[in-house]
């Protein structure tokens, strides 16, 4: 089978589309015919070497894929059924989705939902699937269209753009916060109600802010996020996932103990499965398919290895879909 497969030397990552022999496959009870993976910001940090990503080499990066199951000892499912695979471990520890064929465990895989394609939902991959996790971690917390505007950093990255459709489907009103005002047309396009520029969010963090916003979703972490924290509504609620700017948290606790405000952290790789197909079944129900179609660009399997490091420049917009069938 083709596949992207990173090695490492002594102190070397080499990075290479290579042909490998299915037999190299790791464990599983599930064999996937992979139709499509695609490149998150995990993967570009992995395929670069910029962070340590892989844990295990050789590694096949792709840290999602959906496709066909070829064979099946997993009760729950059976040749020919189309499926979903987001996290676990894939393309870090257990060998991923940037390769024709992948072998995994079962209880990985998620069943592709109605009224979407296995290409849709390779779109959506584990960035928009993180979204639907954080809209979901506000609506537990109680946040409401009615309880006031919700802003979303990074919002013309992956995350960012499936959680602005989403949000603007089910009729929140959305700040999108980008570094680039280029894509204020795009993300006006997905739903959002106004554009922001980064700047607002990147300069001296106050205890606490005039506020502006009811929840919010911060892919960015570091001093996006603590200004965030600072200008939440009182009873605000952050769903924070990345770390597009950094690890950091120089953030004050007035927010939480004048405000009330709620900081949600939000995990996709070992999210348990119940609320992994509760964000599928909103995803599936709730993304406007045309506005999903505007995030995707596709990559061959051929350009990945040359496509991930503008990932980690913020010079992507939306989603790169890397179709994988021969
Ligand atoms: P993308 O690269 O597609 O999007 C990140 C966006 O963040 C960029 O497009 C850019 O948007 C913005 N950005 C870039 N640099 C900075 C910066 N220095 N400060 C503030 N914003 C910045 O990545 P994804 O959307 O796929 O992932 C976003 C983050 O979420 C990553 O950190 C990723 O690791 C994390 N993540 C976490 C998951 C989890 O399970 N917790 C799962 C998936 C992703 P713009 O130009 O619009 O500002």
């Amino acid at each position: 089978m083709k596949a992207i497969l990173i090695e490492k030397t002594d102190n070397e990552q080499i990075v290479l589309l290579a042909n490998v022999d299915d037999a190299r496959l790791p464990d599983g009870d599930v064999l996937v015919d992979v139709a499509y993976s695609t490149i998150n910001y995990k993967d570009a940090l992995a395929i670069t070497g910029q962070a340590p990503v892989v844990r295990r080499f050789p590694m096949i990066p792709g840290i999602d894929f959906t496709g066909t199951v070829a064979e099946s000892s997993h009760p729950e499912f059976k040749s020919g059924d189309r499926v979903i695979l987001n996290g676990w471990g894939v393309g870090e520890t257990h060998w991923g989705g940037l390769a024709e064929r992948a072998r995994v465990k079962g209880e990985w895989l998620v069943p592709l939902p109605d009224g979407i394609d296995l290409r849709q939902a390779a779109a959506v991959g584990t960035a928009g699937y993180t979204a639907a996790l954080c809209v979901q971690a506000l609506e537990r917390h109680g946040i409401t269209p009615e309880k006031g505007e919700i802003v979303i950093s990074g919002a013309a990255g992956g995350v960012g753009s499936v959680a602005t459709a989403l949000l603007a489907t089910k009729g929140y009103a959305v700040t999108a916060v980008t570094g680039r005002t280029s894509e204020t047309t795009y993300l006006r396009e997905l739903g959002a109600a106004s554009v922001i520029d980064r700047a607002e969010l990147t300069g001296r963090v106050k205890a606490l802010g005039k506020e502006r916003w009811a929840g919010g979703i911060d892919v960015a972490g570091s001093t996006v996020l603590a200004n965030m924290i600072s200008m939440m509504n009182y009873g605000g609620v952050i769903a924070a996932c990345g770390l597009a700017a950094g690890m950091d948290l120089p953030a004050s606790v007035a927010p939480f103990i004048l405000r009330g405000v709620t900081l949600a952290g939000v995990d996709s790789v070992m999210c348990p499965k119940p609320d992994r197909l509760e964000a599928w079944s909103l995803l599936a129900s709730d993304l406007d398919l045309n506005k999903l179609e505007s995030m995707v660009t596709t990559v061959p399997l051929s350009e990945v290895i040359e496509a991930a490091p503008k990932f980690l420049d913020g010079a992507v917009r939306g989603r790169l879909v890397v179709p994988v069938a021969g």
